[in-house]
């Protein structure tokens, strides 16, 4: 396989030539540097690389260029390198126009010159910049492969599972790639083994669940302690934060996740309203820097497990965890947030995974290249993931109930969907049902003003629709309200809520002392990042109050 590429521009010959060495001696075992002194001669190199089917992972360009602009070769690489992290090298004087083009072409970071010394001002970045790029292109460069069918709802999860756990893997569709029919036929695997995955080990697993395939790439899905200071169920924003927070201030702390850290926001192609990204950042890579602060200080992670109840057993609260066991702790966070709600629409349930899913990762968009996309929500999820599929799908369209987006979606998104021209926005709009044979191949839309239906030809169908939270799994001993949402402090003493302890309960403890709830699952949280990882980080100052009282 190609290594691939990080292209240089700078019309200063020895400032080209110094930022291809600077990048040589750090990526170049990794990567091929080739370094250009103009925008055309690098637009030419794009192309030939294109045709070569090679990947570019990353532009690195000087803005003040005679004849094209490094902002003007930004524009026009996206035909050539659509997916390739740009980063712009400017003087003081083009920081306005740097931020600028971070909304208009989707540059990914600019660099004040000159940026010795590297290990400090030019590294980190680019590290972070080929970091991300990896994550989104597994294919590039891991061991580990899974050879399966591209409806298979199993192969959907353990592909879910690994992207969401930042471990990079190649896909191959044995009805598409030969490779894959080899690696099938090498395997001597039936269609009952798919999908088989094979990792680096030398291992295959035949048809796995992601318990097996966790167990198999060393991924903790047991506890190892007897008794804890704190367990946090759901490693979202608000339970990662929580589990720095915890195990920063020393107190023995484990999380469950049933599926992948990072929770929602682990979908989300851009976050671009958390605070010090100005550039905004996936969710898959929050997720990643915030885990590697919770192994840095010590927090246990439990994957693949799904806490299924929770008891109280004097002063120790047992989470349970079905017919794998249980962790007990002296505290319990309820992270568990919330999830898409299903459509109702006649023949959607049947086709889950096989054409019709619930939110996706960024990674996601990539295989629906050369296909039609259709994406059902209003609100900035659904905008997120339009603009993500709009850049490998042949046409997107946003089926809206409403008449509108702009009380539902954020307006810097709306003004993107306007300008993205294949990205079709159908309002009052609904889907009425979905057909196929083993997988969508339908999908009936109804006019919610007139009642008439029409049917479209339609091969996938993402769906980001309403939250609903996820609390069956805390019995009634933690009060709720009618939705689910748990109620937390003082609404608990408001209203006549069998709180019996004779203080009363701290901001975020929930009506069994020593649970308390962050994020998404409490009863009027405000639903973004930010709000999450605050709650996270408050439950663990009221943990520490709770626990000097037992
Ligand atoms: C596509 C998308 C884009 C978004 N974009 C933005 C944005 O740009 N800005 C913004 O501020 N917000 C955004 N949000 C909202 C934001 O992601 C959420 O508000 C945030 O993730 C809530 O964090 P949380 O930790 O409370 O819950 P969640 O993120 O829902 O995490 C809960 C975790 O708990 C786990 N879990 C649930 N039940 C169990 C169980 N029984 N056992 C074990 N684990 C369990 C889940 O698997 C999940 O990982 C977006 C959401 C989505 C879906």
């Amino acid at each position: 396989m190609a290594k691939p590429v990080i292209l240089t521009v700078d019309d200063d010959a020895s400032v080209s030539s110094a930022i291809s060495r600077d990048l040589t001696d750090r990526y170049g075992g990794d990567y091929r540097i080739i370094g250009v002194t103009s925008g055309a001669a690098a637009l030419d190199v794009l192309a030939r690389i294109a045709l070569r089917a090679e990947p570019v992972a990353l532009i690195v360009s000087d803005q003040r260029m005679p004849a094209m602009t490094g902002i003007e070769l930004f524009a026009a690489s996206r035909t050539h390198a659509a997916d390739t992290k740009l980063l712009l090298l400017t003087a003081y004087a083009d920081t306005e126009v740097a931020i600028q083009a971070i909304n208009d072409i989707g540059l990914d970071y600019y660099l004040l010159k000159p940026w010795d010394p590297p290990q400090d001002r030019l590294y980190p970045i680019v590290d972070d910049l080929l970091d991300d790029w990896q994550a989104e292109h597994p294919e590039q460069t891991s061991d580990l492969r899974i050879v399966g069918n591209r409806w298979s709802e199993r192969a959907h999860e353990l592909k879910m599972f690994l992207t969401r756990n930042h471990v990079p893997y190649r896909w191959y569709d044995v009805e598409r790639d030969q490779e894959g029919e080899r690696l099938r036929g090498l395997a001597d695997a039936g269609a009952d083994d798919l999908p088989l995955v094979l990792v680096p080990s030398g291992q295959s697993l035949r048809a796995p669940t992601v318990v097996d395939l966790a167990d198999a790439l060393g991924l903790h899905t047991t506890a190892r302690q007897p008794i804890y200071d704190v367990c946090i169920v759901g490693a979202g924003p608000a339970g990662l934060a929580a589990a720095v927070y915890a195990a920063s201030e020393g107190l023995s702390t484990v999380v469950v996740e049933r599926e992948a850290p990072g929770g929602q926001a682990g979908q989300s192609a851009a976050i671009e309203n958390y605070l010090g990204f100005p550039r905004g950042l996936s969710g898959a890579d929050l997720a990643q820097r915030a885990l590697a602060q919770v192994s840095r200080f010590g927090a246990e992670m439990v994957l693949a497990r799904s806490v299924t109840g929770l008891q109280v057993r004097g002063p120790v609260r047992a989470v349970l965890l079905g017919s794998e066991g249980e962790i007990e702790a002296r505290s319990v966070i309820v992270a568990s947030g919330v999830s898409y709600r299903r459509l109702d629409a006649p023949g959607t349930a049947d086709l889950v995974g096989r054409g019709v899913f619930y939110g996706a990762t960024a990674a996601e968009a990539a295989q629906t290249a050369g296909d039609a996309v259709f994406l059902v929500g209003a609100a900035n999820s659904a905008g997120q993931a339009a603009l993500n599929f709009a850049r490998h799908a042949t046409r997107v369209t946003l089926l809206v109930r409403g008449p509108s987006l702009d009380a539902t979606m954020s307006r810097y998104l709306i003004a993107r969907i306007e300008a993205c021209e294949n990205i079709e926005v159908r309002f009052r709009t609904e889907v009425a049902g979905a057909t196929g044979d083993g997988h969508l191949e339908s999908l009936t839309l109804r006019d919610r003003d007139t009642g008439g239906t029409e049917e479209v030809s339609a091969t996938w169908l993402y769906v980001f629709i309403g939250a609903a939270p996820r609390t069956d799994w805390v019995g009634p001993g933690v009060l709720r309200d009618d939705h689910g949402f748990v109620i937390t402090g003082p609404e608990l003493t408001a209203a006549d809520h069998g709180w019996t302890e004779p203080r009363a309960p701290y901001g975020l403890e929930t009506s069994i002392p020593g649970v308390f709830a962050a994020g998404d699952v409490r009863l009027d949280s405000m639903k973004r990042v930010a709000s999450a990882v605050g709650e996270g980080a408050m439950a663990i100052h009221l943990v520490h109050r709770y626990l000097a009282t037992i």
